[in-house]
């Protein structure tokens, strides 16, 4: 039987307002056009793995409020199960985003119900769905430091593979590192976490540090680490592999990351190995820069073959 994908994460709606250029402190520019999106890792990563035909759920919070309805069932329309996502008496999480017309931003976060994830409903969750071995847990980290930890940890005790998508990089620390199985930072994230770590690698080559933190934080499986249009590198303890992106037509990178730690999830869960997974992870991610918005590019397990397909042929 495949497993299921559980993400642990955030849940955010974007409010963006594209102009002719940034407003400056205390300037009002009008004239702007307003779009809203669905965004907050969590929400996006269980998009990516729903959308490739693999039970997910999410658990996280949205705030009692018009935004997180809206939030909710959106993410239902994905088929993403949302049983677990609480409905916390607070403002759902917002991005406020400016964008100039240079694609130059300006971004302020209220995390709102996202702050209020607690390991208490991380545990009941898990307790609830049953969590097995076959089961991928994605944890990121735009929730609550304790409950990252928490659901790193009652993941491990199910024996259940767990991925830490470390964004961002503020505030993990050793205990989370050394009880997740597979951690994906970025370039940027795999730099803050080796000094996070008082890490001195060798080089600043992303293979030298990886392997550098896979020892430091005794880490279960593997670092991998994303490196944009240069596609993915795995480091673990039977040597490194690369896996190159496709190239692509990149329009908007946002939510590319998301794109590929959802598949890998979801790649994981249908049995494939870590190397094999990370191969689809990269296609889907490049697919994922192609549309606008973080969630409209993620594709389907019918396009993403496809697109693995043609590059074969290429
Ligand atoms: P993040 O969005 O978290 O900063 P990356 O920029 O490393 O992460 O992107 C994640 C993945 O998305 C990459 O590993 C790659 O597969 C894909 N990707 C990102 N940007 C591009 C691009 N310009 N062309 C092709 N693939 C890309």
């Amino acid at each position: 039987m495949p497993g299921r994908v559980v993400v642990v994460g955030s849940v955010n709606v974007d409010l963006v307002v594209s102009g002719e250029r940034l407003p400056a402190p205390g300037e009002t520019v009008t004239g702007g056009t307003f779009s809203r999106h669905g965004g907050g890792k969590g929400a996006n990563q269980a998009v990516a793995a729903a959308r490739l035909g693999v039970e997910t759920i999410l658990v996280g919070a949205v705030g009692d409020d018009d935004l997180g309805r809206a939030a909710r069932a959106v993410l239902s329309s994905d088929a993403v199960d949302t049983r677990f996502v609480e409905t916390a008496p607070t403002a759902t999480g917002v991005a406020l985003i400016l964008v100039g017309a240079g694609g130059e931003n300006l971004i302020s976060v209220a995390p709102g119900a996202n702050a209020t994830v607690r390991p208490e409903a991380v545990a009941l969750a898990f307790r609830e769905l049953g969590l097995t071995a076959a089961d991928v847990v994605l944890v990121s980290n735009e929730i609550p430091g304790e409950a990252v930890v928490a659901a790193l940890s009652f993941a491990r005790s199910a024996a259940a593979r767990t991925i830490l998508n470390p964004a961002p990089a503020s505030g993990i620390g050793r205990e989370a590192l050394g009880t997740a199985s597979i951690v994906t930072p970025n370039r940027g994230e795999l730099v803050a976490l080796a000094a996070a770590l008082g890490l001195e690698p060798a080089d600043h080559d992303p293979a030298t540090v990886a392997r550098a933190l896979l020892e430091a934080a005794r880490l279960a499986d593997a670092v991998v680490v994303t490196l944009g249009p240069a596609g993915a590198l795995l480091v673990d303890r039977s040597g490194e592999a690369r896996a190159p992106a496709p190239t692509v037509h990149a329009t908007d990178a946002t939510g590319a990351g998301d794109a590929f730690n959802g598949c890998l999830a979801a790649s994981l869960a249908t049995g494939l190995g870590l190397r094999d997974a990370l191969r689809r992870a990269v296609v889907a991610g490049a697919i994922a820069t192609t549309r606008t918005g973080a969630r409209d590019g993620m594709p389907t397990a019918a396009a993403l073959d496809d697109a693995i397909a043609a590059m074969g042929t290429a």
